[in-house]
């Protein structure tokens, strides 16, 4: 069972210094969203639920036994280690699950557990007595279809009449097959080319269809287009589910083109705030000076860990090569390393091996590494006309409800200009950064 992991490279990132200015894409966020989290976010809102269809009952579980799995696939989900649904899964399981089938659209911030969701309901659906495609996958990019796959194939582990082929860029297939596998998990471009101009498997026969990552599949050029190709072949009965981390206006009108009567159900990020987060800031004369106060925290820091964030991928590899050079252990992450080596630092930083994460706007916003404590702005974030980025100081330091703890947040104000951009940030969220003297530093524990 399960997928062989297609060969295939991932693309490398830019290698300007103005490449760390530039976010990045919305599909390399994601991944390495996937790949640092390895855990639940737990989050404390709501799950709104929005029916179209009055008749069905709104129920949800709190088990997955009340799922009624099959055993095997039960199992697989016990093995890796889940106990009970997330708070998405336990909305949207019944509906998936249910008989006759539901159409859904579900939204909810990385990490809530949706991959999880749809790839369970994905794998009940399978009929394993039919050797063809029966359910269809579609990710945004290879990256993204991979970890898509490794999670079926480790939840179908005991499941070992499940077949599972990836439709990505790679694969080959020789003329004039049929595919015998059940499931397809791919790109767009991809499923075009197999569905419709060789015919490899035929879309009217998938009986459920799954949209992942909705927002990202729109950002890319093409995509939406391919994805309503694919969409128009498929049979009015087929079960259509609709997953986006994020849900705008663009995503919604996708959303509402693709998937007949749905059930919405979506679950609101929760706000990222500066309580709990003593904020500090240190008079430097000079980037030396910075570097001392940095090497003073550093001797600090006994619990958890630190990312430190620099405004150029000079100052960013300068910085961490001083402190390798003093014997310190430390990681570095910026805008020319490709995909597959920011995860494998990310991964080492996670497990902790580094004390110290070093970085550049590469990380600024929508990557939570838990266990980190204390977050040092080397550089305060400023946005093209050198005013006080607020939003992303407050991506890098706040913290939402799910981790409760403490966290201290300290600024290297080394100029007037960077003194005023302080300000402005203190005024902004209307809370006192204090003074910090790092000769002194016991008075931040
Ligand atoms: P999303 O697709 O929303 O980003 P995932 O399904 O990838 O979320 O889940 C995020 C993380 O939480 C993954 O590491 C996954 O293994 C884990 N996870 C998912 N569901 C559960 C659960 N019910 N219990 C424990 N961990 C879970």
């Amino acid at each position: 069972n399960g997928a062989a992991t297609p060969t295939g490279s991932r693309s490398a990132g830019g290698d300007t210094e103005e490449e760390d200015k530039k976010p990045l894409s919305k599909a390399e966020q994601s991944l390495l969203q996937k790949v640092v989290r390895k855990g639940l976010i737990v989050n404390k809102n709501d799950i709104e639920v929005q029916r179209k269809d009055p008749n069905s009952p709104l129920f949800s579980v709190k088990t997955f036994e009340a799922l009624h799995l099959k055993p095997d696939l039960l199992k697989g989900v016990y093995e890796m280690g889940f106990n009970a649904p997330s708070k998405i899964q336990e909305t949207a399981l019944p509906f998936l699950l249910a008989n006759p089938p539901q159409n859904m659209i579900a939204q909810s911030q990385s990490g809530t557990g949706k991959t999880a969701a749809f790839v369970l309901a994905m794998l009940s659906k399978v009929d394993t007595s039919k050797h063809y495609p029966q359910v269809l996958c579609l990710s945004p990019t290879y990256e993204l279809a991979v970890q898509t796959g490794e999670v079926a194939a480790k939840m179908a582990r005991f499941c070992t009449d499940i077949d599972i082929r990836y439709a990505v860029r790679g694969e080959e297939v020789p003329r004039n097959t049929k595919l015998k596998e059940h499931i397809v998990i791919g790109t767009p471009g991809k499923v075009v080319d197999w569905a419709t101009k060789y015919k490899f498997f035929d879309l009217s026969k998938i009986t459920v269809f799954v949209l992942d990552e909705a927002d990202v599949m729109i950002a890319t050029q093409g995509h939406q287009d391919q994805s309503f190709r694919i969409h128009k072949q498929l049979s009015p009965n087929c079960q259509m589910m609709f997953f986006s981390a994020t849900y705008d206006k663009d995503v919604l009108e996708f959303a509402e083109a693709i998937v007949p009567n749905p059930v919405i159900i979506r679950l609101k990020r929760e706000e990222e705030s500066l309580d709990n987060i003593k904020q500090y800031y240190v008079m430097c004369r000079s980037i030396e000076d910075k570097y001392n106060a940095i090497s003073n925290i550093y001797g600090v820091v006994t619990i958890g860990q630190a990312m430190i964030f620099c405004d150029t991928r000079k100052t960013a590899s300068w910085l961490s090569s001083k402190m390798t050079q003093d014997g310190h252990a430390v990681a570095l992450l910026s805008g020319e390393l490709t995909v597959d080596q920011r995860i494998s630092v990310l991964d080492r930083f996670r497990e902790g091996k580094e004390k110290v994460l070093i970085t550049t706007n590469v990380l600024s916003r929508g990557i939570d590494v838990e266990q980190v404590t204390i977050v040092v702005n080397f550089d305060l974030p400023v946005d093209l006309q050198r005013r006080a980025d607020c939003e992303t100081y407050l991506h890098r330091i706040g913290r939402t409800g799910r981790f409760g703890k403490h966290g201290l947040a300290i600024n290297l104000v080394d100029n007037d200009a960077s003194m005023a951009v302080l300000k402005e940030i203190e005024s902004h969220f209307g809370k006192k950064i204090y003074l910090l003297n790092t000769d002194d530093v016991d008075e931040i524990e």
